[in-house]
């Protein structure tokens, strides 16, 4: 028998991978895994396929193309007040490979990283992969606040990192200056490094700016700042990702990268240069379109007596289930509503470690209007046979 290493022999199948593959199987629409149901922006797609004709089809440098790499500098410095140089982006593919490149180069056997729940599932499978113990500090719905005073108390003089997603999915919140200001003190006052997790950045509503952990005192150094073309442009097929840290760690993180994918498409980075250039109306336009798919699910849910979660970020709308008097854990509705309604989600627990609140499902928002009704359609008739 081949002995498979425990961490992958144990694995489940993401939460992910496991509800759109229920919906490709049983036809369901499909709000569980994040991704809009358009094709992307068409400028982008051209630009892809002008770079595939005209431009090299062989391996770009490792860390990115200089043009791709030279427009997230310009993205960020105009977009957050960032000044990153070139060689501080490593360019991945996917943020997905940032976060495993982040944590292997940054971990150290018997190194303790402490994760946020509810947490992106690769968070913590990849810190064990690294040797790392992962030590969880819970978030409750509905506000999903950040307890400063469980954070100081998880860490140890073994402590090394902080995995840090904000814009926070799947709860849709935003952290507030005063948290990023308390949790940057913290990592100052401890010694931690922060992987930023930040892919949401673009996909804030309401006016709120972004503002990254990283830019706040002491944490220029001591932080590794991640984002995603695939979130910031709605084509997550396109597993285009980057991550900006000072110059001496970006250095340790394209090693990481340099034997994780080495490189990335050079058609889809040539592409994502150009739509990082775009003005911005063009990122204010796209993001009123998914804020109008926000308020359209928002109101199909509410309107079917769902207690539906405040939403500032994302494209994921959060439902208490027990607020809206339905007695199933979010588990055994994601796993009926698939079925019976054919509406796929995600079920939240699925992004803690340890106890998660009861009942609290996911819905993604980034689709077309006539599929979101269709959806609240059938969820409001699966809940009154629930009923
Ligand atoms: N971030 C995506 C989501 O929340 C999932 C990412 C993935 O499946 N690789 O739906």
């Amino acid at each position: 028998m081949v002995r498979i290493n425990p961490i992958y022999a144990e694995m489940e199948t993401t939460i992910f991978e496991h509800m759109s593959g229920l919906a490709r199987q049983l036809g369901a629409i499909n709000l569980g895994q994040g991704f809009p149901d358009e094709q992307g922006p068409p400028e982008l797609i051209e630009a892809a396929a002008r770079a595939l004709r005209e431009k090299s089809n062989q391996y770009p440098p490792g860390a990115g193309l200089p043009e791709l790499r030279d427009a997230i500098c310009g993205f960020y410095a105009r977009r957050q007040g960032l000044e990153f140089s070139r060689e501080q982006v490593i360019v991945t593919s996917g943020a997905t490979e940032a976060i495993a490149a982040s944590v292997l180069a940054l971990v150290d056997p018997g190194d303790e990283v402490i994760l946020f729940q509810p947490a992106y599932d690769a968070y913590a499978p990849m810190v064990r992969r690294a040797g790392g113990v992962a030590v969880s500090v819970p978030l409750s719905p509905p506000h999903w606040r950040y307890p400063i005073n469980k954070l100081e108390q998880a860490i140890t003089a073994r402590t090394k990192l902080l995995m840090f997603n904000d814009p926070l999915n799947p709860a849709g919140t935003v952290a507030g200056e005063a948290e990023l200001a308390q949790i940057a003190r913290l990592c100052v006052r401890h010694g931690l490094t922060a992987v930023c997790d930040e892919v949401w950045e673009d996909v804030r509503f309401d006016g709120l700016v972004h503002r990254s952990l990283l830019d706040f005192p002491g944490m220029s150094d001591r932080a590794v700042k991640i984002g995603s073309a695939g979130k910031i442009f709605g084509l997550t097929g396109w597993k285009v990702g980057w991550m900006c840290a000072a110059p001496e760690m970006a250095e340790a993180l394209g090693r990481a990268h340099q034997f994780l994918t080495y490189a990335t498409p050079p058609a889809l980075q040539w592409a994502v240069a150009e739509g990082l250039a775009k003005p911005q109306a063009w990122f204010a336009e796209q993001r009123a379109n998914w804020a109008a798919s926000r308020r359209r699910l928002s109101r199909g849910l509410t309107e079917a007596d769902f207690d539906v979660l405040p939403n500032a970020a994302t494209w994921f709308l959060c439902v208490d289930l027990a607020a809206s008097g339905i007695a199933l854990t979010d588990r055994e509705f994601s796993e009926r509503a698939v079925r019976e309604a054919g509406v796929a989600s995600i079920p939240v627990s699925a992004l803690f470690e340890g106890e998660a609140p009861a009942g609290v499902v996911r819905f993604c928002f980034a689709k077309g209007d006539a599929v979101l009704d269709e959806a609240a359609e059938r969820l409001a008739a699966f809940r009154r046979a629930l009923a």
